[in-house]
């Protein structure tokens, strides 16, 4: 399998150098040169697989011989192996035709651990073959972060330092990426918002000196391996509700593109999905750009969903490489244009496109709240506030045939806003009770190129 970047200048690149790499070195995003599908039958013999096993039918033909079979389903089985529930992504019934994924048992309780987890075993069984040093950096809004730290720290062959914006993660997600105690893990306070975070991570990987010199390595949602890890639960999903004989629709709490992204793949491989639905909190450019063809950013206005409360939705550019008809040069002149003047017309054709697959919707800060407290009082289930965000926007869309709605976080992770809503202050799980008696260890530093990238080669002594 070859991966391509969706602006056409890099480098082509196998499997392995395209999780190593992360962003492409022509400023844009690997995807693989050709989506492998499955037949119909191929699809109906997956019922009943473990959600390990069928990680492994899913994720394979990614792979290519990068990984010989039992090593990928050893490195598959460690990667899953702490989650706290055995379906690892179990469904609830919400309403007739209305199911919840709940994606938060993992070790850090929000649904980037699919990707995470099993990122780290991937990566650490390859840097041990030849011995070789990395040094992952990611930018967070709060749980890619403690998703990574979690998934990364203690390993011998890589150092992790995680970008958060200072004073706008949630004490839980700033707890979980400050407390770990080991000597590889750099938790970095910056002074600026989660999309001052993500555009110095994207300048360190342009300045190739640093880059180089570190051996830079990229977790965030724009690595592919993380899209393919999150393709799996939709094919899980989809089985479960009677794949490939029914159609099914997903709703999607939606920040950086990666989870929805991850659909669109199931769809390409075979999955049944009739549209996939994105919902945005008050940080809307998304739903703006479906619904008007006008991507232009308006600053970022924090919400109670912060994992969510951004401007430039990095994987999108996947997206719209194939609405593109994959034309790099068409994808760089609309990223030029965003960076020169804040946004970008999506061609007609490339959104008629996007709307064949895509719906939108967006939720206020009060439709998050009263979307808590109605879905409490109609099913019982008490609700993370990005899950909420898209229980709202799914119940806007219902008709589209059965409808699963991705839950991203445990409500304990967002315990204020939960309670707000609901006067139910969510306890944090047995294993986690101890978290707010740990002590802190971080950084504060400048939104500032030069300052940040002095700090981590003092760190690395390089
Ligand atoms: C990261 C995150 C999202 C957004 O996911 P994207 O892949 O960035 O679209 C939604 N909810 C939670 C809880 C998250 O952590």
């Amino acid at each position: 399998m070859r991966y391509i970047s969706t602006r056409g200048q890099a480098p082509i690149l196998g499997f392995g150098e395209a999780m190593m790499t992360g962003l492409a070195r022509d400023g844009g995003l690997y995807v693989p040169e050709r989506v492998p599908a499955f037949t119909r039958e191929e699809i109906a013999a997956m019922a009943g697989l473990s959600y390990e096993e069928l990680a492994f039918k899913v994720i394979s033909p990614f792979i290519g011989d990068f990984f010989a079979e039992d090593e990928l389903k050893g490195l598959i089985a460690k990667a899953y192996a702490g989650f706290g529930h055995a379906a690892r992504a179990p469904l609830k019934q919400l309403g007739t035709d209305h199911f919840l994924m709940e994606l938060f048992h993992g070790p850090t309780l929000a649904f980037k651990d699919f990707a995470m987890q099993l990122i780290g075993q991937l990566m650490q069984a390859a840097l041990a073959r030849t011995g070789e040093r990395i040094t992952i950096v990611g930018a967070t809004s709060g749980d890619t972060g403690s998703a990574a730290i979690e998934a990364f720290r203690g390993l011998a062959n890589v150092d992790v330092f995680i970008l958060f914006p200072h004073g706008r993660v949630s004490e839980v997600q700033r707890r979980q990426m400050t407390t770990p105690v080991e000597s590889n893990v750099h938790a970095l306070a910056l002074e600026g918002d989660f999309d001052d975070c993500q555009s110095r991570l994207k300048d360190m990987f342009n300045d190739f000196d640093f880059r180089d010199g570190v051996r830079l390595a990229g977790v965030n949602s724009i690595n592919w391996a993380r899209v393919l890890a999150q393709v799996v639960y939709y094919f899980h999903a989809g089985l479960a509700l009677g794949a490939p004989g029914r159609k099914v629709s997903f709703t999607v709490p939606t920040g950086n593109f990666g989870d929805i992204f991850a659909g669109y793949i199931a769809r390409k491989m075979g999955l049944p999905i009739e549209r996939l639905v994105i919902a945005t909190n008050q940080n809307d450019i998304l739903d703006r750009a479906m619904k008007t063809g006008e991507y232009r950013m308006t600053g970022v206005d924090p919400s109670y969903s912060p994992s969510m409360d951004i401007q430039i939705s990095s994987n999108f550019e996947r997206a719209l490489f194939d609405a593109l008809g994959r034309d790099g040069a068409a994808v760089q002149a609309l990223m030029d244009s965003l960076k020169q003047s804040g946004g970008f017309t999506i061609p007609a054709e490339a959104l008629k496109m996007l709307r064949e697959t895509f719906l939108s919707g967006r939720a206020s800060e009060e439709e998050t709240l009263a979307t808590i407290r109605s879905e409490l009082a109609a099913s019982g289930e008490l609700l993370c506030p990005h899950s909420a965000v898209a229980v709202k926007v799914a119940h806007e869309n219902a008709g589209q045939g059965m409808m699963v709605t991705l839950a991203t976080a445990h409500p304990a992770k967002f315990p204020d806003a939960v309670e707000k809503a609901s006067g139910l202050r969510p306890a944090l799980p047995p294993r986690m009770a101890d978290l707010f008696g740990r002590e802190e260890r971080v950084t504060r530093v400048p939104n500032d190129l030069g300052a940040l990238t002095s700090l981590i080669r003092e760190r690395l002594g390089k």
